[in-house]
């Protein structure tokens, strides 16, 4: 028997958020196999201490059946004819909205130590606060996962991912049904006319959950010619690790 309707705002403690450094290094193509000098390593110290200073995390996650997600999906009309995940939300069994920030004031922080010209620091604290937005949003995944296995709804061949506008063929104008069905507005996170989110560290999806198989899929869609990281074969691998 289906659940009921599930929204929730989710309250995250910064102290839940487990940044992964080699990310953090990744994102700005810092070399992660050899020894990292004094300086970036201090850099990172100090681009925790701010993040933990000025970080708000914040999530919301509301289920959403499959005929409102097609609205959803389809947007303003934009996205590419064949994408991913027109081809997998269908084949769910559930589907919910989310959205995270980790807060205005980091984003804050992050465009003053760029106007100070302390462009090393402020672009530790932006790699960082973006895996911490990211870690967000798996906290959210998490949560939403843990309430639909409290009903059963979860076996060891459910596959949980999440997708976002702007990615995939899903065009960043999708950001408006989105916000209009979601209302993140509830933890502090508009759209602006730029289909961009304010505070600028926010991530706004859906998380699809079905059998891990729906999320399964070759990268020759016409666009993924143009994509430099092929995310979605180490997301996909992922899934599938014992
Ligand atoms: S190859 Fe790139 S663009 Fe294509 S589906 Fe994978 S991540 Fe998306």
């Amino acid at each position: 028997m289906k659940m009921k309707i599930i929204r929730e705002i989710v309250e995250i403690r910064i102290s839940d958020i487990k940044l992964e450094k080699a990310n953090v290094f990744k994102n700005q193509d810092i070399p992660l196999n050899r020894e990292h000098s004094l300086k970036v390593e201090t850099l990172f110290t100090e681009a925790m201490e701010l993040f933990i200073e000025f970080s708000h995390p914040k999530g919301l996650v509301s289920e959403i059946p499959i005929p409102e997600f097609e609205v959803v999906y389809f947007g303003e009309g934009l996205n590419e004819k064949k994408t991913p995940l027109d081809e997998i939300f269908k084949k769910a069994d559930y589907l919910a909205l989310f959205a995270v920030t980790i807060g205005e004031k980091l984003s804050q922080k992050i465009g003053e130590l760029f106007e100070l010209d302390e462009f090393a620091l402020g672009s530790m604290l932006d790699a960082v606060a973006s895996e911490g937005t990211e870690k967000v949003a798996d906290i959210v995944e998490n949560r939403f996962s843990e309430l639909l296995a409290k009903s059963d709804e979860i076996t060891s061949s459910t596959g949980i991912l999440r997708y976002c506008p702007g990615y995939c063929g899903w065009h960043m104008s999708g950001q408006k049904k989105l916000f209009e069905f979601l209302h993140p507005e509830d933890i502090g996170v508009t759209l602006l006319d730029s289909y961009l989110m304010k505070p600028l560290k926010s991530i706004s999806g859906v998380i699809v959950i079905g059998e891990k198989e729906i999320h399964n899929f070759i990268d020759s869609y016409a666009f993924c010619s143009q994509c430099k990281t092929h995310f979605c074969r180490d997301r996909i691998s992922e899934l599938f690790r014992e």
